[in-house]
């Protein structure tokens, strides 16, 4: 795909230089195949898009090798959710040129979005490509045999991003067993803490059809198990088809045996969808909801459009339905303005939900956002206090989720590879399953009986081919 005119800037404001001005232009074609690693930060959006970018480098001629390997070229897939994830960026890009010194560095995603001034500042870049132009970074790269490390990185991007819905230029090959299938992009909710609306636009979706020909293309190449990713993905509507429509649409797919919808915002989980999730084959029981807060005062403040009463009564819609539903969901500490009493009310609340897992992270200030002109901090100290008794409780969550389990014969989907001596898997309700197995499982669906639990895995072993049939037949 050709880089679309008139959008490209080079060198803007500030200059990234050579590291070594005197060391002679490196060209990759003199050393035989031209090696490119690629490396995500941050969500399963990025990772998915990360593919993307990988099919693209492969087409150009780039021989993809493992990240941290000696390397032609990195393009790191940055994230700014966190001011540590930025911070993490900026440390890899130094740590490629220390072991791939002549690389030529391109660097895109969020952070190159919100952070482009200051990343022209960072010796060493070559191309920093914004959001606008993500997957159309490939183009961008020169080819194989030209590759040289420029004196000032050249820039594509824009301040605005389009809100046009959109089809993707590949169909990647995905990098685990359960592929990430991009549907949307963006979001329009403007929580107060955060900086996607700016790093990744409007809500947008993605061309139906085109959604439909990438799951038929991963039937076709045996995949099991899709995972719907996004920014804000129960805000999909494209031409009159929203989200329920578009599940449904998946739904139909004969050879599709599972499809899982990750994160998800509570004020978009309706009934119907609970309801399909409850009669279907194919989706998972399984849903992961942001609460952010359990303290109503300090969800205003973050300009949620939920109350905890609203999101308690959700929940036990959810359960009523979906009796065996593994839930997770983010809470953030340490927000402006959370007292001792508001951080109670969000143990409290925590605490009682039958959530199997939570994913907790402390508040960070991302400039620009309405949060980062809110006042009074929280104490460092006090944010990580609080982090870590929510972290105690995700432990005990995830034990006792998995303990559930124990006596249980569930359908497990496994990925490549041994660790430990351990074969993993993931059950529909997100159970992560350990056996000992001598023979390669990977990308089957198997029923194995859990006999044992930690807070990370279900233990277990295969169950015998007549439970299969039985257990098949319930799950
Ligand atoms: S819903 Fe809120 S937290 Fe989630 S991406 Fe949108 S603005 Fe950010």
């Amino acid at each position: 795909m050709q880089p679309p005119d008139g959008h490209g800037m080079s060198g803007v404001d500030g200059e990234a230089t050579l590291l070594d001005d005197a060391r002679p232009p490196y060209n990759a074609s003199t050393m035989g195949t031209t090696r490119a690693s690629l490396h995500t930060l941050g969500c399963r959006l990025n990772q998915a898009e990360t593919s993307i970018l990988g099919e693209g480098l492969r087409r150009k001629g780039f021989e993809l090798v493992e990240f941290g390997q000696p390397t032609d070229v990195l393009i790191l897939n940055t994230c700014s959710v966190t001011e540590d994830a930025e911070r993490t960026s900026r440390y890899l890009i130094r740590k490629t040129l220390k072991h791939s010194p002549h690389a030529f560095i391109a660097v895109t995603g969020c952070y190159a979005q919100t952070g482009m001034e200051t990343l022209t500042h960072q010796t060493g870049i070559d191309l920093i490509v914004g959001q606008q132009f993500k997957l159309d970074l490939p183009a961008y790269l020169p080819p194989p045999h030209e590759l040289q490390k420029r004196p000032t990185a050249e820039v594509h991007h824009t301040k605005t991003i389009s809100r046009e819905d959109f089809d993707l230029p590949y169909f990647a090959e995905p990098d685990s067993t359960r592929a990430l299938l991009k549907i949307q992009d963006g979001c329009s909710a403007m929580c107060s803490f955060c900086i996607i609306p700016f790093a990744r636009g409007h809500e947008r979706s993605r061309k139906l059809d085109d959604i439909l020909g990438e799951v038929r293309s991963l039937t076709d190449g045996g995949y099991k198990e899709i995972v719907l990713t996004g920014v804000n993905i129960g805000q999909y509507r494209q031409q009159g088809v929203d989200f329920f429509t578009m599940l449904r649409r998946l739904d139909d797919i004969s050879d599709l045996e599972r499809i899982r919808i990750s994160s998800i915002e509570p004020t978009t989980v309706t009934n119907e969808l609970l309801d399909l999730l409850a009669s279907s084959k194919k989706f998972c029981p399984y849903l992961h909801i942001p609460l952010q807060s359990g303290d109503d005062q300090i969800l205003q403040a973050m300009n949620r459009r939920h109350t905890i009463k609203e999101y308690r009564a959700l929940i036990d819609r959810a359960f009523a339905k979906i009796p065996d539903l593994g839930l997770g969901t983010d809470l953030m500490v340490g927000f402006p303005g959370e007292t001792d009493k508001a951080f109670q009310n969000t143990l409290a609340v925590a605490t009682d939900l039958p959530f199997s897992y939570i994913h907790a992270f402390p508040y960070s200030t991302r400039p620009g956002t309405a949060a980062a002109r809110l006042k009074p901090r929280v104490s460092s100290p006090s944010i990580k206090k609080r982090t870590d008794l929510l972290l105690e409780l995700d432990r005990a969550k995830r034990l006792a989720f998995h303990n559930k389990q124990i006596g249980k014969t569930v359908a497990v989907l496994f990925e490549a590879g041994t660790r430990s001596a351990y074969r993993f898997g993931t059950t529909p309700n997100f159970t992560r399953v350990a056996v000992t197995d001598s023979a390669d499982l990977q990308n089957q669906i198997m029923p194995v009986t859990i006999t044992a639990a930690t807070d990370r895995y279900g233990f277990g072993h295969i169950a015998s081919a007549q439970a299969m049939n039985s257990t098949l037949a319930l799950l």
